[in-house]
């Protein structure tokens, strides 16, 4: 009987659309795709009641790490469209290059993300199910993901158009709920689905919502508003994609009648959603809009502020739109700015660390008394490996409770002198190392030889082939310290060209390697994704992460590496300028001047690849000192660093960064 209640409210909150009971046998009793069922009732409920008023958080993407946390199940077997696909890998052992590839018989990631950021957005919402808050994420669901890399051959990524099932993806469900966005041109309909983000006990979710313009009634054109994330080909398609994330979050809040707060927009993408509220206000009343938005810049980077013509604005929006903008968010040139834009019509602004909220008050310096900083973090429970949880778990007079607050990780540096947490450290390292050879054993990885890896987004900026700038110099680091092994993974913006030069480059470096390949093993693998990163980040002995100064707002993934007591080596730029007092592995490279920018096209590449260099040299002469051919020194220099990183770990985590939100920008303390 209680049973039977719990579905009726589920079916009377969440209008399902599911004309053949598709879903029937997935959502029943107590269970939403093997989740409880009545967390989401209780979210639901309380998203609409009158009394809490709720959090919306708009971002583009979202990086759910579906494959690897809180994976939802359903009764049919997985479609192979949804399935991983096989992967090749490029290295100097062309052989098994030419015969193998990597295959996982996992599901895909939600494909509705392209890389830190969505990330972020990701970790974000998971933290807000675990904090129990009042809150629903917006995003879009794009129909074809970002892209497929396929690497072709040496001459480098050939985007490939992705195809999923979204009707079949275990937890998300389209809804009967349509809405409708009035352009000049033409409406856009929108399908509205939803996906449950669930906290790490299962007790309490997040929805998403998640806007999709590829139905009927809608022409060709604007069913392909919603096929390809960060389309930036074509004028039109890049500004109706922000069109549908404002206009159709606000639209999709509306229809489901939810209470909200505050609108957070995570990037200036989403800032078309005060466009909407402001519909049919009078002017004093769009001013007190203010009081409800809130903003988190996430790039110093020129191209990552979105600039349109009034002219191409005007043939999409209507007078009164366009009037706000003009209000709001014309700059001098006498284009609409959209960062301009989301600044001044937030009443709270944030950069994502230290070192960017200085940058930005050099690039802004009329909001300089506004911006603040909330250093981003990393969602513990799901990027932390089993075998660290276990050696936490197995510490509970230091580690206490540090599952529901991961700050606890702080005090990890009371065990240094610990000499079994030493020991036991270092073997769940090997153990998660010794997984990431299984998972590369055609390609002969040894658990015994120094592992670092470079993987993210391929930027220019962050300049991925540094590592790879003196070929020579690397070989007789290998020769004289003692062999190595580089890992190489990222995607480039389908339009990125200067991007797609260093995928080339890096593929083409390691097809003219002539040395031998158990001193110098290079593998550069293809399609990075969060299923991936999660197994580099904790697997690897060092993390290499070498962005220009100041141009990483933040960066994310050596907070995932230190959590599983991964080195560091790092230029000093990002959430890595508010650590360098930490004895994390090695700092290096370029800074820029105080008080100034800098020329994010200088690269710096010969002086900070001799300095990578240096630093490299000194962590394999460690790294060979500590570990003497699978016989550890567990007193050596590296374990204190392993042990340091965990403990940095306590703080660069999303507990952290939304008890400041909380305070500084949500002001719901
Ligand atoms: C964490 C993550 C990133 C972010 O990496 P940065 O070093 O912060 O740029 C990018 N892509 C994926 C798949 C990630 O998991």
């Amino acid at each position: 009987m209680e049973k039977n209640k719990l579905i009726d409210e589920f079916y009377s909150l969440i209008q399902v659309d599911d004309p053949e009971g598709h879903y029937a046998g997935d959502i029943k009793d107590n269970s939403y795709f093997g989740m409880p069922l009545d967390a989401i009732v209780k979210a639901e409920k309380r998203l609409r009641s009158p009394e809490q008023p709720g959090l919306a958080y708009f971002s583009m993407e979202y990086g759910l790490a579906t494959s690897c946390y809180n994976k939802l199940s359903s009764q049919f077997p997985l479609k192979p469209s949804n399935k991983l696909p096989e992967n090749a890998v490029f290295s100097n052992f062309r052989v098994a290059d030419y015969f193998f590839a990597l295959r996982q018989d996992n599901i895909i990631d939600l494909p509705i993300y392209s890389g830190g950021l969505g990330v972020l957005a990701g970790d974000t919402v998971k933290t807000m199910a675990d904090y129990n808050l009042p809150a629903a994420g917006i995003g879009i669901l794009w129909n074809s993901g970002y892209f497929r890399q396929k690497f072709w051959f040496k001459y480098g990524q050939a985007p490939e158009k992705m195809h999923w099932d979204p009707a079949t993806y275990p937890g998300l469900i389209p809804l009967k709920n349509r809405i409708k966005i009035s352009l000049k041109p033409e409406d856009v309909h929108l399908r509205l689905w939803k996906y449950y983000v669930y906290s790490y006990k299962h007790d309490s979710v997040v929805p998403l919502i998640l806007l999709d313009s590829n139905i009927e009634p809608n022409s060709q054109r604007a069913r392909q508003l919603t096929d390809q994330l960060y389309r930036s080909d074509n004028v039109w398609l890049k500004m109706l994609q922000r069109v549908v994330l404002g206009f159709g979050g606000v639209g999709a809040l509306n229809e489901l009648g939810y209470n909200t707060g505050t609108y957070h927009l995570n990037e200036g993408h989403a800032v078309f959603a005060f466009v909407a509220k402001a519909r049919g206000l009078p002017k004093d009343e769009v001013e007190h809009l203010k009081s409800k938005f809130v903003y988190t810049c996430h790039t110093p980077v020129e191209a990552g502020h979105d600039r349109f013509s009034f002219d191409d604005l005007s043939k999409v929006l209507k007078k009164e739109d366009t009037e706000v903008i003009e209000r709001f968010g014309r700059e001098q040139s006498g284009s609409a700015n959209l960062t301009l834009l989301s600044m001044n019509i937030s009443s709270a602004i944030n950069a994502v660390s230290r070192n960017h909220q200085r940058v930005m008050h050099i690039q802004f310096p009329k909001y300089k008394e506004q911006i603040q900083y909330v250093t981003n973090g990393v969602h513990m429970h799901t990027w932390i490996s089993r075998e660290f949880m276990n050696l936490f778990e197995k510490f509970p007079e230091t580690f206490n409770d540090f599952k529901a607050n991961p700050m606890i990780l702080s005090k990890a540096n009371e065990l240094k002198s610990n000499a079994d947490f030493r020991t036991q450290a270092w073997q769940a390292h090997q153990s998660n190392k010794a997984g990431l050879c299984g998972l590369l054993d055609k390609w002969k990885l040894d658990k015994d030889i120094f592992t670092i890896c470079w993987a993210r987004r391929v930027a220019a900026y962050k300049r991925p082939s540094l590592i790879l700038h003196d070929i020579n110099r690397l070989v007789s680091i290998a020769e004289k310290t003692g062999p190595l092994q580089i890992i190489l993974a990222g995607k480039a913006h389908p339009n990125d060209n200067l991007g797609f030069t260093y995928i080339n480059e890096m593929l083409d470096t390691v097809d003219r390697l002539k040395e031998d390949y158990s001193k110098l093993k290079i593998i550069v693998l293809e399609n990075y994704d969060i299923y991936l990163a999660k197994i580099l980040t904790s697997s690897v002995d060092v993390w290499l992460n070498n962005p220009l100064p100041p141009f990483e707002a933040s960066g994310t993934s050596g907070m995932k590496a230190i959590l599983n007591g991964v080195l560091q080596m790092s230029t000093v730029d990002g959430w890595v300028a508010e650590a360098t007092d930490r004895k994390m592995g090695a700092f290096f490279g370029y800074k820029n001047a105080e008080g100034s920018v800098g020329n994010e096209f200088d690269l710096h590449m010969n002086e900070d690849s001799k300095e990578l260099y240096r630093s490299l040299e000194d962590l394999v002469g460690l790294y060979y000192r500590t570990n003497r051919q699978g016989k550890a020194d567990t007193s050596s220099a590296w374990i204190d660093m392993m042990i340091e990183c965990i403990s940095v770990a306590g703080q660069f985590n999303t507990y952290r960064m939304l008890d400041q939100y909380k305070h500084l920008i949500w002001k719901t303390a």
